[in-house]
């Protein structure tokens, strides 16, 4: 008997996972090698959709026509293979000093360098009209110093025009942010380091294999519980797709972006399958944000019940940090409901701070707002800065707060 209640003991511990437990393995797995940066090369977006519909089976979710999966397309520019550059002999490490850019088209070979910059900038575009230019020069371009805001644009301008011509570089000072692109131009554009550069460079070498995929098919995965009252639905929201690949040798991981927001979606799956919420919960993964919050656009032209059944909207993206507490967009529109979980979070002493920000289209609530939904879009604030980068990675992202920010969401969609 003894043994038996021990046994018992120890098991109850095993399972009594926090939530923040359940975020780490969740993250990790989102954000590993596995799932490709959850983007357009080896199937990562389609590879994460299967993982989540597979959590929504296991949390015994209920599917809209008996299927999880909404799917639809749109084109996207990738890098599925080969994404390689040298200068003067010495290969630069893809993600870290040089990156190519969203839009960039494929080069390969060697070229001269022509150098602009803010000194020289009016002259060679006066000289271009004369010159006869070969397929063997690539244009570097310096900003440093330019600050006029027309000046700025001509010569982004003249930077867009040049990449018909052959490669661009553009150079970088501190980090890189990387995004998905949906059309491409027809030469390599890339970005590179400052530390990596210098006038004196005699030859860039390029191999860069870009690939513009056609009506790219992707889902939204979307579940949800029944709650007690039927008639109207919370819905909670976040995008599980991030950047994808640079080649076959560089993936972005996406933890806190938003491998962080999916798996407290998760989480909340989780939670709700075995404590029957009021109002029905949906829980709806999108896919395309990166690539211009596609996924929740199309489900608001192609909505599974009415809209007007959503009694509220959150929107969880970057949910990995909170040291400095989180930031609620909309929070203007929705004074008493940013009142509520305000008061919650004080009565409850969950985090640091419940910031208060006005409507912004950066994120998934945003087309739902458009249409008259109620909608909160949430973020952590604090913590590391990793961004749209190569060091989003799980191994660094603390969920520092991601105990109190679950009870949080749970304490707030429970009075609503
Ligand atoms: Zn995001």
């Amino acid at each position: 008997m003894k043994l038996l209640l021990v046994f018992l003991f120890f098991s109850f511990i095993v399972s009594a996972q926090t939530p923040q437990e359940y975020g780490k393995v969740m993250v990790a797995k989102l954000a590993s090698p596995e799932f490709y940066g959850r983007g357009y090369v080896n199937d990562g977006c389609g590879i994460a959709a299967d993982f989540i519909e597979s959590k929504f089976k296991e949390y015994g979710l209920k599917a809209y026509n008996g299927n999880y999966k909404q799917e639809f397309s749109f084109d996207v520019n990738t890098f599925p293979t080969v994404v390689e550059m040298s200068i003067d002999g010495i290969e630069l490490v893809t993600g870290k000093e040089f990156v190519v850019s969203p839009i960039s088209g494929s080069s390969k070979g060697k070229y001269s360098l022509m150098w602009i910059d803010s000194t020289n900038f009016p002259k060679i575009i006066e000289d271009m009209k004369s010159m006869r230019m070969g397929g063997s020069t690539a244009f570097i371009f310096d900003h440093k110093g330019i600050t006029d805001k027309e000046l700025l644009g001509k010569f982004n301008e003249f930077k867009y025009y040049l990449t018909s011509i052959g490669p661009v570089i553009t150079i970088e000072e501190e980090k890189f942010t990387w995004s998905v692109g949906r059309q491409s131009v027809k030469n390599t554009m890339v970005s590179v380091l400052r530390t990596k550069v210098s006038k004196d460079i005699e030859e860039v070498s390029f191999n860069i294999q870009q690939k513009l995929e056609k009506d790219y098919e992707v889902a939204n995965v979307i579940g949800y519980i029944e709650g007690k009252c039927k008639k109207e639905s919370i819905v909670i929201s976040a995008h599980y797709d991030h950047l994808g690949m640079m080649g076959q040798k560089v993936y972005f991981p996406g933890a806190n972006d938003n491998a962080s927001g999916t798996s407290m979606l998760l989480y909340l799956a989780k939670y709700y399958a075995t404590h029957q919420p009021k109002h029905n919960i949906v829980f709806m993964s999108f896919a395309g944000e990166e690539a211009g919050i596609l996924g929740s656009k199309y489900y608001t032209e192609h909505p599974l019940f009415p809209l007007e059944k959503i009694k509220f909207l959150t929107n969880l993206d970057l949910a990995g940090t909170g040291d400095e507490g989180i930031t609620v967009v909309n929070a203007t529109l929705h004074k008493k409901q940013f009142k509520k979980l305000g008061k919650i979070n004080i009565k409850e002493n969950y985090l640091e701070k419940v910031k208060l920000r006005g409507p912004a289209a950066n994120s998934d609530h945003y087309f739902f707002t458009q249409k008259g939904v109620p909608a909160f879009f949430i973020y952590t604030n604090g913590g590391i800065k990793a961004y749209h980068d190569v060091y989003d990675k799980s191994e660094t992202l603390p969920l520092t707060e991601f105990n109190d920010y679950s009870q949080l969401l749970i304490d707030f969609f429970n009075k609503l």
